[in-house]
């Protein structure tokens, strides 16, 4: 199997970077946030506190995540019901930064993506793919951008949802969950030793899928 790590910080592209350039390679894309995403909307619909490492830890006995794959896309599943779209809300953000520095979390949600990597070719994106989930994929990267930049698309992106939000404020998220996804003790967003960075903040969205190819590439 080959596996292509995908790391970085919110918002700098790596899932729809990471899609285009599956489907270029006809491997599977695995968004491992989504995962992060659906343990915490499952945590704020129960009404716990996600912040709260013991009831969460509590909660997650009743919790089953599971991902499928469609000609569409990975799809999500909380408890058998399809929760795709529902994780991608701004509050269901902060609350997966908050339950993902939980280890029991990481714990949780580890060999679901080791078992993907083990079946598939895949591209898998996150915070601690390289460093922890996947060590032996044969490319690793790095994918960031300004924080300025990650901020406007995610608010050109959710414009074009239908759902505008405003880019202050979605600096200001961004900016913390950086601070949140970089300092916390269990499997920090860093770069692995031995990744390659790609800084899209000047590439548009294509450039940035041919770099990643060639990355690819280079390394295989
Ligand atoms: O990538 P996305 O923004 O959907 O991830 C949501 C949150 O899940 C991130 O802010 C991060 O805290 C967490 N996450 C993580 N490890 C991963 C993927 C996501 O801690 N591999």
């Amino acid at each position: 199997m080959f596996a292509i790590a995908i790391d970085g910080p919110a918002g700098a592209g790596k899932s729809s970077v990471a899609k285009a350039a599956a489907r270029a390679l006809g491997f599977i894309y695995v968004d491992t946030g989504a995962l992060y995403r659906t343990v915490a909307l499952h945590m704020l619909r129960s009404g716990v506190e996600p912040a709260d490492a013991e009831a969460v830890e509590a909660a997650l006995a009743g919790v089953a995540v599971d991902l499928r794959h469609a000609p569409d896309g990975q799809h999500v599943l909380l408890c058998g019901e399809d929760v795709t779209d529902e994780i991608r809300t701004p509050a269901v953000s902060m609350a997966a930064s908050a339950v993902s520095a939980i280890p029991a979390v990481r714990k949780f949600l580890f060999s679901l993506q080791t078992g993907m990597a083990e079946r598939y070719d895949v591209i898998m994106d996150g915070r601690d793919i390289g460093t922890v989930v996947l060590p032996n994929a044969q490319v690793k990267v790095f994918l960031t951008a300004s924080a300025e930049e990650r901020a406007r698309r995610r608010c050109r992106e959710m414009e074009q949802k239908g759902t505008p939000v405003d880019y202050e404020q979605t600096l200001r998220e961004i900016r913390q969950r950086d601070e949140q996804d970089m300092n916390r003790e269990t499997a920090p967003l860093k770069p692995a030793e031995d990744s390659v960075l790609l800084d899209t903040s000047d590439l548009d969205f294509e450039g940035a899928v041919q770099r990643l190819l060639e990355i690819v590439r280079e390394r295989s």
